[in-house]
């Protein structure tokens, strides 16, 4: 199919030319796990609709799409900017044959779509979404080095970008040309991964972006190059993959680890990371779900994600991350390091290949840790490090809050029997007091404007607050890690 688009404020205009027959809208796009539903952007379209995202359309035809996100994922077309995730914007029909597209703007494009003439094109629609297209009169080609570069309107300092990238390189080979599609918004959105590129969008405030960079550029790796063989490329539905605990977990693992190497990070950042992921694997979710699971449900759970998380699931990323720890070190005492594993799995790989490779190196602990209920990872990795719960056994009700406003209740905790909610406002405990370390509290909740009173009697503490310390020099030649918990339950 041959697409050209022609951005207006708020809209891009795309006249299309194909078969006569089906197109089909995508209902997702490919490193995000919900139904995001943007063919809900169409406005217009010249075709006959056969269903929410499929129409039945002449050889060439015209739609119109709402373009105004500034999420990395979809699309957005201002007066001097324009930035197009191409499953957000582009129907297929055949996802074999060729796409190609090209911009009515006289504007410096960024893409990393092959040029033809005035086209940018790809062999395959898969291919084909997975480059963006970022195009502004004000875009500046900011160069890392020979094969690396930031496409952007904003300033970006490349110097503590740079050590990562060689850091990676140096273990995966470099890549012929990659770039990084960079944006500063109002809201911190993240990374989405693809092979030769990823887009990034985080807000003004945020200044340390090197853990970020890196585990989109490892997906360049983990997830583009290597794939999970049961993340399937469907677009119209939910894919089940068990394995992303490794697409995303060892991914920001990697991440981390040469984050905390290069420096990129303050030790003190590199610590808490580590412990806030351990702290996680002491809640109810994590006593009852596996890696595994958490992967499989990302759908459900992981990406809709309510104020229940924490009793119900537990992150695969998380979760993951520790693994990650876990393995590198194990493989470090055998002279070797996490960044052998893709060495020697095929790119299409399933669980037993990774397990079958880590037993090849005397590592048998890997179907436990991610098939049992995840809180076992932390017995591991206590093998390892100094970990200990600083909270264990102390005055506990088992919430936690954002000012007075209670934001999860722990299951079986004294703040549930005691029949706290989510979202209830606390307006006053003992009739003055704010704090909640008493002996007994008589609190007087706001729930939906209702005036509740209810009688809080603290427990012990199963343990969340975690201290850990990681043997850097000993197990990854890196500096001492030290770092404690902030999750705050009280
Ligand atoms: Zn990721």
């Amino acid at each position: 199919m041959i697409f050209k688009v022609t951005p207006k404020p708020r809209y891009v205009e795309v006249s299309a030319e194909g078969r006569e027959g089906f197109v089909t809208f995508p209902t997702y796009l490919p490193g995000s796990y919900v139904i995001r539903e943007l063919e809900r952007n169409l406005v217009d379209i010249e075709g006959v609709r056969v269903s929410k995202n499929k129409f039945y359309v002449k050889e060439n035809f015209k739609y119109r799409m709402y373009a105004a996100s500034k999420d990395q994922r979809e699309a957005i077309s201002t007066q001097d900017y324009l930035f197009i995730n191409p499953p957000a914007v582009f129907p297929f029909q055949d996802k074999k044959e060729r796409y190609c597209v090209k911009i009515l703007i006289d504007w410096p494009i960024s893409t990393t779509l092959k040029k033809e003439g005035d086209y940018f094109c790809a062999d395959d629609y898969e291919t084909f979404i997975d480059s963006p297209i970022q195009a502004s009169p004000n875009l500046k080609r900011i160069v890392i080095d020979d094969h690396h570069e930031i496409s952007t309107i904003d300033e970006l300092d490349v110097s503590q970008i740079r050590p990562l990238i060689r850091e990676i390189d140096n273990e995966m080979g470099s890549p012929e040309r990659y770039i990084f599609f960079f944006r500063r918004s109002d809201r911190n959105y993240g990374g989405i991964e693809h092979l030769d590129s990823s887009a990034i969008v985080v807000n003004w405030e945020r200044s340390e972006l090197s853990q970020l960079l890196a585990h989109e550029y490892f997906h360049r790796w983990n997830v583009r190059k290597f794939r999970p063989k049961d993340m399937e490329l469907n677009l119209e539905t939910e894919g089940y993959s068990e394995l992303l605990w490794f697409a995303e977990g060892i991914t920001d693992y990697v991440a981390w680890y040469v984050a905390t190497k290069t420096g990129s990070v303050n030790p003190d950042d590199s610590g808490k990371y580590v412990a806030n992921a351990l702290s996680k694997l002491t809640f109810p979710g994590a006593k009852k779900t596996s890696l595994a699971e958490a992967s499989r449900t990302t759908w459900i759970k992981y990406y809709r994600q309510d104020e229940n998380f924490l009793n119900s699931s537990v992150s695969y990323y998380e979760g993951g991350l520790l693994v990650g720890l876990l393995l590198d070190i194990k493989l470090r005492q055998r002279g070797g390091s996490i960044f052998e594993i893709f060495r020697n799995i095929p790119e299409r790989y399933t669980f037993h290949d990774i397990d079958r490779y880590l037993k090849s190196r005397g590592i048998d602990e890997l179907e436990e840790m991610i098939y049992s209920p995840s809180s076992i990872i932390l017995d591991f990795l206590k093998e390892q490090l100094t970990v200990s719960l600083v909270d264990e056994g102390s005055q506990y009700f088992g919430v936690i809050l954002e000012g007075n406003r209670v934001v999860y209740v722990e299951d079986n905790s004294p703040a549930d029997s005691a029949g706290l909610m989510p979202q209830d406002l606390i307006v006053g405990v003992n009739g003055a007091s704010r704090s909640l370390e008493v002996k007994e509290a008589r609190l007087i909740v706001n729930r939906e404007g209702r005036l509740i009173e209810m009688t809080l009697r603290p427990g012990r503490s199963p343990g969340h607050k975690v201290k850990v310390t990681i043997d850097g020099p000993k197990f990854l030649g890196i500096k001492e890690i030290q770092g404690t918990s902030t999750i705050n339950i009280i």
